[in-house]
């Protein structure tokens, strides 16, 4: 049996909010203890209210926070506090997309640079890095004409496009989706949600993929964890889940769908 893809085991994030030695605030618990699985080619969807640490658990996986405890595996290999090679890996092989579309489009540079630049970052040859900045475009769904254009002149939904391009565009085997809809107008998150399933598909990728779009959980995720005030209280594979939620917080959770 192969190790699945990503394994969190007991991870902790504790942020320590304190500005001088005369403070002595505790620690904030914004992630309490969580273990998750993530198998080749799945999705498993983490959903909970706002506050409930879901992104702290997205950020620490890629070594935005340190983790204060416990274990990240990445393809069985133990990545919690990465050696400068894991990093590497790390950085090319598990790409974040986030809910904001322009927090990560620097809005001085084309849409050629913003795809050139993760490209250098990870070492694609430079002869082939025109090529792969097109097919990244194309396979968004943008044409060459958004090359040249700045991340101002695009929608909130093209924008979304560029950044899941941009993430794709080092080839990474897992993505994790930090509520990447959530920030569009409803009629465009259908559209990307569409593209990333293509994307999993045609690419074989695996998602960790956060949201409070629950009817998106239920036609994508195959498992599906419950976070509710830094711990998962219920996880599952999702028709589970929302068949029959065991835990009083996922019932709550699922009965406010409209
Ligand atoms: P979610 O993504 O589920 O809305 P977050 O992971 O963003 O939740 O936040 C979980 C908790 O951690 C919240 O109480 C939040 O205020 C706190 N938190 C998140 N990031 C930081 C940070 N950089 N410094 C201090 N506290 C943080
Ligand atoms: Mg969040």
């Amino acid at each position: 049996m192969t190790a699945p893809v990503l394994e969190v085991k007991n991870l902790e994030k504790y942020f320590d909010t304190n500005t001088g030695w005369f403070e002595n605030k505790p620690p904030v618990k914004a992630v309490d203890g969580i273990s998750l699985t993530v198998d080749e080619g799945e999705t498993l969807a983490l959903i909970g209210e706002s506050g409930s640490g879901k992104s702290t658990v997205a950020e620490t996986i890629i070594n935005i926070h340190e983790a204060t405890g416990g274990l990240i595996r990445y393809q069985g290999e133990d990545i919690t506090n990465p050696l400068k090679e894991q990093l590497e890996t790390i950085r090319s092989d598990i790409q974040l997309v986030f809910q904001d579309p322009t927090s990560c489009l620097n809005p001085r540079r084309t849409i050629e640079k913003s795809l050139r630049v993760p490209l250098k970052a990870t070492g694609v040859a430079k002869d082939k890095r025109n090529q792969r900045v097109q097919e990244m475009l194309e396979r968004v769904g943008l044409t060459d004409e958004y090359l040249y254009k700045y991340p101002h002149e695009l929608s909130g939904g093209q924008k979304q496009r560029v950044n899941i391009a941009r993430a794709l565009a080092v080839e990474p085997r897992l993505l994790l989706l930090d509520e990447p809809t959530s920030a569009l107008d409803v009629s465009v998150q259908a559209k990307i949600i569409d593209l990333l399933r293509d994307l999993q598909e045609e690419l074989d990728l695996t998602y960790l993929f956060i949201t409070h779009d629950l009817s998106v959980v239920r036609n994508f995720a195959d498992e599906t964890a419950v976070m509710y005030l830094g711990e998962i209280q219920e996880k599952g594979p999702t028709e589970e889940i929302f068949q029959s939620p065991k835990h009083p917080y996922t019932r709550a959770l699922l009965s406010s769908i409209p």
